[in-house]
């Protein structure tokens, strides 16, 4: 269980947990609860893993909807998430996402290794879902954490501003591989999206100790600046994307944005 988890300290009271090298979940404790972010793709048993970090009771909160955040949610009897992503819960299966983990080696740029199925957490029982949604605080004692709504990656998408320690948690919003990909939208449509919703973000970024994104950690400052350069590209021509991988994608230096599924199914 353990080779598939691996903690460590971000700041006091919070923790990074590194899900197969790949998929990023946090928790973080006040003096009364806890609050855990994400739950990865269920590679083994999270809420075993958890146990040996939390000394309070938790709550459990998800960015968004996507099957590598929700893996583990099965494990628990209720979960926060805004209820606009609920519907990609429900379309999620074991096989999909035991075909992600497995095609994460390829998906995480060599991160993670091939991944070993038998400690998977299978789906049970729906746990009830919370709606949660902008200016919701999670109040941990001594330690508040608000919700604001950041449609883009998902309609649902949300970002977590701890006020004790000034981070941010993005999930997949801010991240070196941007996926916009709701067919209901254009290309344009998608980019005024995203922009609307992190602009708070990009006005603020002084204010905030640091960003931490749904796999790997840290959000680079160079993945920060660099996603805002393509958005300002796009925002001026939304033509100017490149087709050379067989989706549509706009990228500058390391930093990628893509407008289809650039993996091979079922992400
Ligand atoms: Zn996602």
């Amino acid at each position: 269980m353990s080779s598939f988890y691996q903690a460590t300290k971000i700041a006091e009271k919070t923790w990074c947990i590194l899900e197969c090298g790949f998929d990023a979940i946090y928790y973080l404790e006040g003096d009364t609860r806890g609050l855990l972010i994400d739950t990865g793709i269920g590679a083994s048993d999270l809420k075993m893993f958890v146990s040996s970090l939390a000394t309070k009771p938790y709550d459990v909160v998800l960015t968004h909807g996507h099957l590598d955040h929700i893996g583990a949610i099965w494990q628990y009897d209720s979960i926060y998430i805004n209820s606009l992503d609920i519907p990609l819960i429900e379309v999620t299966t074991d096989q999909s996402r035991i075909d992600f983990m497995l095609n994460m080696n390829a998906m995480s740029e060599g991160r993670t290794q091939n991944q070993d199925t038998r400690e998977f957490c299978h789906s049970g029982k729906n746990p009830e879902f919370l709606n949660v949604g902008e200016g919701d605080v999670f109040h941990l004692g001594n330690r508040d954490v608000e919700v604001f709504c950041t449609p883009g990656h998902t309609e649902g998408s949300i970002c977590l501003i701890d006020s004790s320690t000034n981070l941010l948690f993005v999930g997949d919003t801010i991240i070196y591989r941007l996926l916009l990909t709701n067919p209901k939208l254009s290309v344009a449509e998608r980019v005024k999206q995203w922009r609307d919703g992190t602009r708070r973000i990009y006005n603020h970024l002084d204010s905030f100790a640091a960003l931490y994104m749904g796999h790997c950690g840290i959000v680079p400052e160079y993945t920060i600046r660099e996603l805002d350069e393509i958005i300002d590209k796009l925002s001026a021509d939304p033509d100017d994307v490149d087709y050379s991988e067989g989706v549509p994608k706009c990228s500058i230096g390391s930093t990628q944005v893509y407008f289809g599924l650039p993996f091979v199914s079922p992400y």
